[in-house]
C-alpha cells in the first residue's frame, strides 16, 4: 500500500515539473498593460506589440535581467606597432554557460557595431566587424598612432540585453620609443561643427549641462534637406568622457527627418565629454564632433 502511494506521489510530481516546463513558451496569462518594452530605450512601452518609434527595436515582452556578457578581444599578430595591419578578433560568451555566443538579434541593421576612440578623443570609428560562422567577429584595421585606445563592442545577444562592453589597448610606437599616456585637456568645443556635407549646430539645455541631471542636445542641421536614416535610426550619437572611462551610445528622443534633432543624455560625472554625433544627407555620412565641459551639482 506504502509503495503505490510513493508511485502515485512521484507520478504527480513529474506531471507538475512537465507543466511548469512548458508554461514559458506559451503564456496564458493575460497581458497587462504596458508589458511590451523597448530593449534599448526601457521607458518606452507599450500594450501591444511593435516597434521602439525612438530606435525602431522591435518590443519585447518583458526584458531579462541586465546581465553583463564577456566579451574577448584578440589582436593579431599578437606584436604590433602603429600604423601595421592588425585583425581584431571579437568574442562573446554567455554568462551563465561560459560558451561563446552564436546568435545576436540585429540592432539597427547590424549584428554588431565598434567604436574605437583614441586617448586624445582625436580618432573616432564606428565600423561593423564581419560576422563568421563560429559566432566571433573579425575587423581590419592599422592604429594610427601610438598610445591607448578604447575599443567597445555594441550587440545584443539573443536572450540576453544590448550591451555595450569597451576594452582598453595600448598601441606601441616605433621600437625603443615609449608609449606616453597623457591625460588629454580638451577645450570646450561648442557651437558649429563643419562636415562633409553639412554644418551641425549644438544647442545644449541647460546651457551649462550638470553631472546626473538630464541634459537636453538639439542638433540643427543645415542644409536641412535630404536627411536620410543611417542604419536603422536618424541619428547615431557615441559619447566619451575625457578619460574615457564612460561610454554611451544614445540616438534621437525626437527626430522626423528634419534639420532638428533632439537627444536627450545625463552626464555621469563632473567632467570633459566629447561628443561624436552621425547623420547621413544625400548618401553621405557625416560625423560632427563636440566638446562639453559638465559641471558638478551644487
Ligand atoms: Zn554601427
Ligand atoms: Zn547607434
Amino acid at each position: 500500500m506504502r509503495i503505490v502511494l510513493v508511485l502515485v506521489f512521484s507520478l504527480s510530481l513529474c506531471a507538475q515539473t512537465t507543466v511548469d516546463a512548458k508554461q514559458p513558451a506559451a503564456p496564458i496569462a493575460p497581458v497587462a498593460p504596458q508589458d511590451y518594452v523597448c530593449p534599448m530605450d526601457k521607458d518606452v512601452r507599450s500594450d501591444k506589440p511593435g516597434f521602439c518609434p525612438r530606435c525602431g527595436m522591435k518590443l519585447v515582452l518583458g526584458i531579462p535581467d541586465d546581465v553583463e556578457y564577456p566579451m574577448e578581444l584578440k589582436i593579431r599578430p599578437a606584436v604590433f606597432r602603429a600604423g601595421e595591419k592588425v585583425q581584431l578578433k571579437f568574442r562573446v560568451t554567455d554568462p551563465h554557460t561560459g560558451k561563446t555566443v552564436d546568435h545576436f538579434e540585429v540592432v539597427h541593421e547590424r549584428l554588431f557595431h565598434l567604436f574605437l576612440v583614441s586617448e586624445d578623443l582625436q580618432y573616432f570609428v564606428h565600423e561593423h566587424p564581419v560576422p563568421q560562422p563560429d559566432g566571433t567577429f573579425l575587423y581590419d584595421m592599422a592604429f594610427p598612432k601610438p598610445g591607448m585606445y578604447r575599443v567597445a563592442g555594441d550587440f545584443y545577444p539573443t536572450g540576453g540585453t544590448p550591451q555595450l562592453i569597451a576594452k582598453t589597448v595600448i598601441v606601441p610606437g616605433a621600437p625603443g620609443s615609449e608609449v606616453k599616456l597623457a591625460n588629454p585637456s580638451l577645450e570646450p568645443e561648442l557651437g558649429v561643427s563643419h562636415c562633409t556635407n553639412m554644418d551641425v549646430e549644438l544647442v545644449t539645455e541647460p546651457p551649462q549641462p550638470i553631472a546626473g541631471m538630464k541634459t537636453l542636445l538639439f542638433f540643427h542641421i543645415k542644409p536641412g534637406d535630404g536627411i536620410e536614416k543611417y542604419i536603422g535610426a536618424w541619428g547615431h550619437m557615441l559619447v566619451a568622457s575625457d578619460d574615457l572611462i564612460d561610454l554611451i551610445h544614445d540616438h534621437p528622443f525626437i527626430a522626423d527627418g528634419g534639420p532638428q534633432m533632439q537627444f536627450n543624455i545625463i552626464f555621469p560625472r563632473a567632467r570633459t565629454y566629447k561628443i561624436w554625433v552621425q547623420f547621413q544627407r544625400n548618401g553621405v555620412v557625416n560625423t560632427a564632433s563636440f566638446t562639453v565641459p559638465v559641471a558638478e551639482l551644487k
